[in-house]
């Protein structure tokens, strides 16, 4: 998805602005960059500022005009250092990610930046969709174009990671009611079976074990690893009783316990 958002600089007046934009780009794990007349490009400037970022730099497309940049793109957004009039009513940098992100099913998303004197004119604002403005100090609310589009970037990358279903494919199905319904009756037996509880004064262990257990959400894997330990921990114990039965040694099967009121 990311590499369907694309970052569009109009009229960019410094190189090494560019080549910051490239590197901030590299960064977050975006990769398109359209220059709208750049002043200077190419230039060993940029290259300089880009750091590693050189072969997005070189991949960048360089335009004539705006509409060029973003023809394609069913949604663009435009980038504000001042809140404008009630005509435009601008996103946060959160709001902007969630939306460009949800959007990028329907194509690319560009994102525009404007002149790092001037900004954006109202014409260039009226070609973009929606408006995004990063709400620094109202006194002083205008960011290097190159810090910009790393905020900005930064926004779409936590969204990118936040959506992203790394432990829906990777984690195992968490355990249903019913598995844990089964987890607490075994650890309740076993509980029971290493001396641990003793009926009628069993107070509110299991309760709290239960609320404990809960809060962890185990998924189904984990309460097997559990009822893995439990099932251990009792034959161990059943076995340490047989063996003391048969041998000369009874107190070794009494000695387990632990603290029975709540
Ligand atoms: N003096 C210009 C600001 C130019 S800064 C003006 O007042 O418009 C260059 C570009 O960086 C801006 O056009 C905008 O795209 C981006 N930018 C800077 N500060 C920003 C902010 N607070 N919110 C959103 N974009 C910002």
């Amino acid at each position: 998805m990311p590499d369907q958002i694309r970052i569009v600089l109009v009229e960019t007046s410094h190189p090494g602005n560019i080549g910051a934009v490239a590197r901030a780009m590299m960064n977050m794990g975006l990769s398109q960059l359209v220059l709208v007349r750049p002043k200077v490009f190419p230039s060993p400037e940029a290259d300089a500022r880009a750091s590693g970022g050189q072969d997005l730099l070189a991949a960048a497309r360089v335009v004539d005009d705006l509409e060029a940049a973003v023809a394609d793109c069913p949604v663009v957004i435009g980038a504000s250092a001042r809140r404008r009039s009630t005509l435009w009513t601008a996103m946060d940098p959160r709001e902007m990610a969630a939306l460009a992100l949800e959007q990028t099913v329907h194509g690319t998303v560009a994102l525009v930046f404007g002149r790092e004197r001037t900004g954006l004119t109202i014409a260039e604002l009226d070609r973009c969709s929606h408006l995004v403005h990063i709400p620094a100090d109202p006194d002083y609310s205008s960011l290097n174009i190159a810090m910009a589009v790393q905020v900005l970037s930064y926004e779409l990358r936590m969204a990118v990671l936040a959506d992203r279903p790394v432990s829906v494919a990777e984690a195992d199905p968490p355990a249903a009611a019913a598995q844990m319904e089964g987890l607490f009756a075994h650890l309740d037996q076993a509980l029971h079976d290493i001396g641990f509880l003793q009926s009628g004064r069993e107070g509110r262990i299991m309760q709290r074990l239960r609320r404990l257990f809960h809060r962890a959400r185990p998924d189904q894997r984990e309460v097997n690893i559990l009822r893995g330990i439990l099932s251990a921990a009792q034959g161990a114990k059943s076995m340490r009783a047989s063996e003391a039965a048969s041998s000369d040694h009874p107190g070794i099967a009494s000695s387990a316990g632990g603290p029975h009121a709540s």
